[in-house]
Order: structure tokens, then sequence, then C-alpha cells
């Protein structure tokens, strides 16, 4: 990987990377699709990293439909895939990590300690292996985005961050890996997350801008689900992701809410301008 993406750049083009997990969806095509307007070549990566995984989470019944992954970015024609084994990545003796202090502590941070180190670090090697240009990653992780924006940002790293869209069911569930663990009921329920969304920006529409007020729908909403079990739903500072009294710069409502075994995240956007709002679901 690392002569492919050397002999490009000796080339003077213009290298994009899409890194993922896997089971891929149109969330991951749409970052591949971005990637191809903007960089020749483009490079995806799976890479179903262990260290960002807690111990009583997920990781071994993650899905890997590999061949099918092989053919989604084939026809997208993705210049290349970057498909490293563990002991490629983590060789005997790996103790170097990466710690993105305050942004990784809070929120999915501290649902799921250690998370976020094992992003940064995994992240950080894929820069580094292929040293793209351009990196694409979606909004859908809005927490993870903004860590990655601040450890390429404190670290020098010669690459910029696109952050793309979430990408939808009709019905508004974002896409997820993870929405195939769930049952036809729970699938059903998950709906919750969109209406709660929706019911914030209707609010914001109407000219709300105190977070209590905007929470306390947002709880309503989601409490009237009966499968949903919320982790968290709070209105954070989109550059910080501390907690905002008051909305008045860029902010994030986000979620994280079980529905049985799942769990599963979802944000919105605010972007004040004047005394309107934008809002990107
Ligand atoms: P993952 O394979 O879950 O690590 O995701 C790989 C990349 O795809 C990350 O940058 C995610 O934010 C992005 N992604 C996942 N789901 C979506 C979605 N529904 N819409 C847009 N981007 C997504």
């Amino acid at each position: 990987m690392k002569e492919v993406a050397r002999a490009a750049r000796q080339e003077q083009r213009i290298i994009g990377l899409v890194p993922t997990m896997g089971a891929l969806h149109a969330g991951h095509m749409a970052l591949v699709q971005r990637a191809k307007k903007e960089c020749s070549p483009v490079y995806a990566s799976i890479f179903l990293n262990p260290k960002q995984f807690g111990p009583n989470e997920d990781l071994s019944r993650y899905p890997r439909p590999l061949e099918a992954d092989i053919e989604k970015l084939a026809n997208a024609k993705v210049d290349g895939l970057f498909l490293p084994d563990i002991a490629e990545m983590y060789p005997h003796g790996f103790s170097t990590y990466v710690q993105v202090e305050g942004l990784s502590e809070r929120l999915e941070g501290k649902s799921r300690p250690g998370h976020f180190r094992g992003v940064a670090t995994v992240v950080l090697k894929l820069f580094e292996i292929v040293q793209p240009h351009f990196a694409y990653f979606g909004r859908k992780d809005a927490q993870q985005v903004r860590i990655i924006q601040r450890m390429a940002h404190d670290l020098n790293l010669d690459v910029e961050i696109v952050v793309c869209p979430i990408v939808r069911e009709t019905d508004g569930l974002a896409l997820s890996s993870r929405n195939t663990y769930l049952s036809a009921e729970e699938r059903h329920a998950a709906m919750v997350l969109y209406r709660s969304l929706q019911a914030a920006a209707q609010e914001l529409v109407t000219g709300v801008r105190d977070s209590l007020e905007l929470q306390r729908t947002i709880h309503n909403v989601l409490e009237s689900e009966p499968r949903a079990r919320v982790d968290y739903a709070e209105i954070v500072d989109a550059e910080t992701f501390e907690p905002v009294v008051r909305i008045g710069r860029r902010a994030y409502v986000l979620l994280a809410v079980h529905f049985g075994k799942t769990r599963l995240i979802d944000n919105l956007l605010i972007e004040p301008e004047g005394d309107d709002v934008r809002i990107s679901l």
C-alpha cells in the first residue's frame, strides 16, 4: 500500500482515502463517490479495528461480508482496497497510541472507554501508510470526525478531512452496518431516532434556542417508544462537544439509544445564521 501510494504521489496525483470497517452500505459508498469527484486515485480501506471495541462490545458479531464489499468497491471503481490483517496493523509488541484529550472522554468516549484512542490510533496509522491528500468521513459519527480533525491539526498532518452528509433510509433511519442486528420490531422502533431529531428541528425553525427546551422535546419523543433505551441525548457545541445552554453557534444534537442489544447513534447539525438557522439531518 505504501509503495502504491508513494508512486501516485510522485506522479503529482491527488490521493483520496475512505477508511471503513467494512459491511459497506450506501453511506460508505457516498464517501467513495465524493472522493472520486475530488481525487484520483481513491483508495478504500477495510479494517475491523479491534482496538476501538470494548471487551463487552460487538466485535465478534460485527458483519464481515467481504465478497460483497469487494464487489461494491469494484463497481464504484475505486483504485485500490487496503485490507490489512490484524497482525500487520498491530504486530507483536505494538505499544504506541494516540490520545486526543478532552474530546475523547465525553459522550461516545464516556459510554465506550478507550474507543476513540483506538480510532485515533488506527486512523493515524492509515494516514501514515497512505498519506492521502484528502480523507473522507461521515457526519454520522460526528464526534469521531471532530476528534480526527483535532488530531490532524495537532499533529500537523498533511491531510484534509472531508465531512460528508448522513445517508438515511427512506424512513429516516441513518444507514449503519449495525442496523443488520435489529429485529423487525427493533427496526421499526429505531425510527424514533429520526422522529426525535425532526421534532427538535421543528422547534428550532420556530425560533427555540434553549437547549433544555429542545432536550425535553427530544426526550418526550424518545420515551414514547418503549423499545428505546436512551444512553444520551445531548446538545453540544460543534467544536468542543461541551454542552450548550443556548444555541448561538454551530451545535449538534447527539443521540445514542439502545434497541435491544443494539446501540445506534444519530445526530442533527445546527448552524445559526443571524436569526435563522440551517439544519442538517
Ligand atoms: P464505519 O465502517 O462504521 O467505521 O464507517 C466508515 C465511515 O463511513 C465513517 O466515516 C462513517 O462516519 C461513515 N458512515 C457510516 N454510516 C454513514 C451514513 N449513514 N452516512 C454517511 N456516512 C456514514
